[in-house]
Order: structure tokens, then sequence, then C-alpha cells
């Protein structure tokens, strides 16, 4: 078996990785598993610098194979923000509510024909020795809405409208989010290539 390290600490992210990689042949293990992992500091400018960031310090610090994401919102009339400050927009990281408050107090003006926005998400695994091995990545375009809707997802899910179902992800069943989300995007290109990785005879499990 494979062993593989998610490199997150977002409980619902896990959960929406858990669920679109095979563990019949990888095994998961998220970083709150792990008591000596370390919180990376993502000073990256980009989404792609964050998720190798991420990867690559951990897997040398671990000296394992470790499948990092970086991902966020970018809003077409906000030139590209929240972008890469997406969880910590409103100030402390992670504050979901504030966040959206403050997305929601920025588009106040905006019509409904330039709310226009997509998720983006970055995949990176690193070998043990925190070589970039793989990359991927994935974006869903929506609309922002005008209020929130919804109690399901994390994050920004509440306005995140998807056109085609005149719906926000906050109130899509997570299998809808599955078929169609900038991760699912990303991992769905990445899969593939990762299981091909996992059965070279040569690649070390750590
Ligand atoms: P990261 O942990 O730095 O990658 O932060 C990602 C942030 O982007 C999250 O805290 C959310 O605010 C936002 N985000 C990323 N993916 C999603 C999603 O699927 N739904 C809603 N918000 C998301």
């Amino acid at each position: 078996m494979f062993n593989l390290v998610l490199g997150t600490n977002n409980a619902k992210k896990l959960i929406e990785l858990r669920m679109l990689l095979p563990e019949d042949q990888i095994s998961l293990t998220s970083l709150s598993e792990i008591p000596d992992s370390i919180d990376v500091d993502e000073t990256g400018e980009t989404f792609q610098a964050n998720a190798a960031l991420k990867a690559t310090e951990q897997a040398k610090h671990l000296g394992k194979w470790v499948l990092a994401e970086d991902s966020g919102l970018s809003i077409d009339a906000l030139g590209g923000k929240p972008g890469v400050y997406s969880a910590r927009y409103a100030g402390l990281h992670g504050q979901d509510e504030a966040n959206n408050d403050k997305v929601l107090a920025e588009m106040k003006e905006v019509p409904e024909e330039k709310r226009g926005a997509q998720f983006n998400c970055y995949l990176c695994l690193s070998d043990p020795e925190g070589k970039i091995v793989l990359e991927d990545h994935g974006i869903c375009r929506g609309r922002i809405a005008q209020s929130r809707s919804g109690i399901g997802g994390f994050g920004y899910d509440p306005l995140f409208i998807i056109p085609e179902y005149h719906r926000t992800f906050g109130e899509l069943d997570l299998a809808v989010k599955r078929a169609i989300s900038h991760r699912s995007r990303a991992l769905r290109k990445f899969i593939p290539r990762l299981l091909q990785i996992v059965r070279m005879p040569t690649s070390s499990s750590a």
C-alpha cells in the first residue's frame, strides 16, 4: 500500500479529498493524525506557489509523500480577490462568516451581470525528499449571490451560485460538488498520474 499524507488541516477539505481518492490503493493520513507535522506558512503569491510550499516543506519535515492543495475564490469584479487570501480575507485565518460578510459588502453595488467568479484549486505532490513530482489545477465558474443561501459545504459555498443549478454550493448536495468542483476537476486529471507513481516498483512509500 502507498502511504500518502494529505497536507491540510481543513476537515471539510479532507472529507472532499477522501471522497475522491482511491483508498483501496492509497492509504491516506491527515495532518491531524501526525503529531509532529508542521504548520507551513502560506507566503506564496499564487495558489500554485502555496500548494508547492505546503507539499514540499511538510514532505521534507516528515520524510513522507505529501499531497497538498491550495484553493480559493477569485471574483472578477474585485480584480481576482480574495484569491490567495481567501481563508484570511477578513483578518484571521478561517473565519468563514466574516469572510462572507466582507465579500457581500464589497459586492453590494455590483450588478447581476458582473458577479462572475471562480473557485481555483492547485494540487501538488511532493516526494519524501521535497521534490515536486506532480501538479495540476482545476477551476469551477459561478456567480456571487446577493446573500447567503444554504448551510452545506464550507468557506464561500453559501455565496457561490452554480448557474446550471440556480443554487449555491451551500444548497447543493455534496455529490454535486463532488462532480463539478474545482477540487474534483483538479483531482480527476491528477489521479491517473498519481496511480502510475503508486504502481511504480521504485516508488518508496515512506
Ligand atoms: P487554503 O487552506 O489556504 O487553501 O484556503 C482555502 C480557502 O478558500 C478556504 O478557507 C475557503 O475560504 C476558500 N475555499 C477553497 N475551496 C472552497 C470550496 O470548495 N468552497 C468554499 N470555499 C472554498
